[in-house]
């Protein structure tokens, strides 16, 4: 633990007018109050604030934020008052520490206790004054190190969650990745302990394989950039078990398949030598293609600036990671706000929120509210589980219900972009529509050429918006089929009786059928209301009496009719057993009171259909339908997530799912998804086939 002179020396490094006497007092005050309460390590507690201070003098924080962290739990839990804090430290540190004592309470709350309100005054504390954040993300961190020390493994799975879902995103939204990868990879360790475990101890197997790695390419890179005479600092690192598993998921490798598991870091004097050094890196060693991103001319949308690339060195080939950076991006980098923050400059916290816009937006969302109820509604953040907060590519903060997937993003940046959405992708990789947003998400929409909204979304999506969007859009568009059917109906029926349909026929016609216009007799022609008999008698009074050449007629009628736009269940209704999709060879059977089902030119079910047999073919817009598989895989954590991920990458949706039956080895899933055609369909059985949890992949008619 950091002693109390150390605590001081390590402040008057970095900022020598800092208050001496406001450290020592809050020190002394924070060991007092704590006074024999015990830390769930056996240490004292007020080695816990101590700690956290220590931790922020590494940002080289105000004396005012070093005194908060070391108070930040004194209210909380001691008999200290706010008001004590406050006349002993100050107006700034009694608000400070009020700022963390307000979040950390929030946090202790049940689920249902955690009213906006509080929420709303955390926040507002939080943006008006960035220092409480960082108080309360560095006792994150310090909490989360020493997190093992909980006996329950239920609350440390919980803080765990917490961590990786709140504090670790918060954290990077602000720059800060030292802290974010940090929190990440400790709370990995107790949210997977065994992919976890296993990682670790392949990390420690390749390590005794190659032999000192790091050390070796570290020296090399050194050497040749010395050798052409950039002085730049190399360190090397193998990567973290968290990034490694997660590179594992994205890209579904397994460890032996993923290369880069160590990475590089090239620190220069200025913007100029980092493209030098690029340069002489790739002249040394071949560059891996795809995989240099330039975020030096291009920050990313949080100031993130350096160059990336990876490289092959070595006789055994071992793919690498290089980053290259001045000092100042480093710092950024690692510290983010708190690198050039204002308060160093003296300003005041304004500057912080112009630099970090997303602070403005969650502060409008909590401002605008009119109510408590309408901010409960709109404005529950992170830690209320019915809501979730995304960010456009541009940084904007959406604030979605919970289980909201990338059709709700859409649909509430604009219902043109709804209508529009054909694709997602989430954190840069492309998902599934149904795939459930998570906090801290970066969404950005594919969009198509037409609007075309699946009716099959409407089973997923979780915001009222888009679902009515979506309903609006199936009831215009069935109207739109119906009509167009109808009107073929209504022709057919014409043709037969030789009559063209002016407005002397029609008039007396739709006046007989007590119908006002023509639209709505071609309504009720599709939707079987009047039968082809009744619109022939209104038409020509006498004319349904007469021998008629009907059958030969209809069916030539029928024959025009062309499935196009398809909407599954509306105009249409394919067999839910066959399940045809575009290319597929059908036929359509037209029922006396109902819709016409349609049907693979094999399917079982036709034996079992009486009514009129229609030649009916795909138009050539047809959006897609659902075939139903059948997929056979071994039970395994991660078989289900790999088959979903290559269905998407596929360009495919699913859009059911069902256990059909699992024993100790298998399981064997239906897997509803929706296909343009059947060539879509074969090359996604085919890539399924190749996976390795996949024993069998096949498509089902039952
Ligand atoms: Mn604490």
């Amino acid at each position: 633990m950091l002693r109390q002179y150390e605590l001081v020396e390590r402040v008057k490094a970095y900022d020598p007018d800092a208050d001496e006497d406001l450290l020592n007092r809050a020190y002394v005050f924070s060991v007092k109050a704590h006074g024999s309460q015990l830390r769930a390590s056996g240490d004292p507690y007020f080695s816990h604030p101590i700690q956290v201070a220590g931790i922020l003098t590494d940002l080289e924080l105000d004396d005012k934020t070093i005194a908060t962290a070391i108070l930040h739990d004194t209210i909380e839990d001691t008999v200290a008052t706010q008001e004590e804090i406050e006349r002993l430290f100050g107006p700034d540190v009694g608000r400070l520490v009020d700022g963390v004592t307000k979040l950390s309470k929030i946090e202790t709350q049940t689920e249902s206790e955690r009213q906006a309100e509080n929420l709303r005054k955390f926040l507002l504390a939080m943006s008006n004054d960035i220092r409480v954040l960082l108080v309360k993300l560095a006792d994150r961190l310090h909490n989360m190190r020493t997190l093992h020390h909980i006996p329950k493994e239920e609350k440390r799975r919980r803080i765990a969650r917490e961590t990786m879902d709140i504090y670790a995103p918060l954290a990077e939204r602000i720059g800060m990745y030292g802290f974010m990868e940090e929190m990440q990879e400790l709370a990995f360790r107790h949210l997977e302990p065994e992919a976890s475990d296993m990682i670790t101890q392949r990390m420690a197997r390749l390590r005794e394989t190659t032999g000192a790695n790091v050390h070796r390419i570290t020296s090399a890179i050194e050497g040749v950039l010395r050798s052409r005479g950039i002085a730049a600092s190399v360190t090397g690192r193998e990567k973290r078990p968290y990034s490694i598993w997660r590179k594992m998921q994205a890209r579904q490798m397994s460890f032996e398949q993923l290369s880069d598991v160590m990475a590089f870091r090239v620190i220069v004097d200025d913007e100029s030598d980092c493209y030098r050094a690029l340069g002489i890196v790739h002249g040394r060693w071949p560059m891996v293609p795809g995989r240099f991103k330039d975020f030096i001319s291009t920050p990313k949308s949080n100031g993130y600036r350096s160059l990336h690339t990876s490289v092959l060195v070595g006789g055994e080939a071992a793919r690498i990671e290089v980053q290259i950076r001045t000092r100042l991006m480093h710092e950024e980098a690692e510290y983010g706000l708190a690198a050039h923050w204002a308060y160093k400059q003296g300003k005041d916290g304004a500057s912080a929120r112009e630099a970090y816009p997303w602070l403005e937006d969650l502060l409008e969302v909590l401002q605008d509210a009119a109510s408590p109820e309408e901010l409960l509604e709109n404005a529950r953040l992170a830690m209320f589980q019915d809501q979730v907060f995304v960010f456009t590519p541009k940084g904007e903060l959406y604030q979605l219900p919970g289980d909201s997937t990338p059709v709700d993003f859409a649909y509430a940046v604009h219902s043109d972009l709804g209508d529009s959405c054909v694709g997602a992708k989430v954190n840069g990789r492309a998902v599934p529509l149904r795939t459930r947003l998570v906090n801290g998400d970066q969404v950005e929409i594919l969009k198509g050429k037409v609007k075309s909204p699946d009716p099959a979304w409407e089973a997923f999506v979780a915001s009222a918006k888009a679902r009515a969007a979506i309903r609006r859009h199936v009831r215009h568009k069935r109207r739109e089929e119906l009509l167009a059917m109808g009107a073929k109906l209504l022709d057919a029926v014409a043709g037969r009786l030789k009559v063209a349909l002016t407005d002397e026929i029609m008039g007396p016609a739709l006046g007989r059928l007590k119908l006002h216009d023509r639209p709505s007799l071609q309504l009720a022609m599709a939707e079987n209301r009047l039968t082809d008999e009744e619109v022939a008698e209104a038409l020509v009074p006498g004319a349904a009496s007469r021998p008629s050449r009907a059958r030969s007629a209809r069916a030539k009628a029928a024959a025009s009719i062309s499935i196009e736009g398809l909407t599954p269940g509306v105009g249409f209704l394919l067999c839910d057993h066959c399940r045809p999709v575009p290319g597929d060879r059908i036929v359509g059977v037209r029922h006396p009171d109902g819709p016409i089902s349609v049907h693979v030119i094999d399917c079982d079910h036709l034996v079992d259909e009486s009514g009129e047999w229609l030649d009916v073919k795909w138009g050539a817009e047809t959006a897609g339908a659902a075939a139903r598989i059948a997929v056979v895989v071994h039970n395994q954590p991660g078989a289900l997530a790999s088959l979903a991920a290559s269905i998407a990458a596929h360009n495919a949706n699913i859009v059911g799912l069902a256990l059909k039956h699992r024993d100790r080895e298998f399981h064997t899933d239906l897997v509803d998804i929706e296909v343009e055609s059947v060539t879509h369909l074969a090359t996604i059985l085919t890539a399924l086939r190749q996976l390795q949890a996949v024993v069998s992949a096949e498509r089902v008619r039952l």
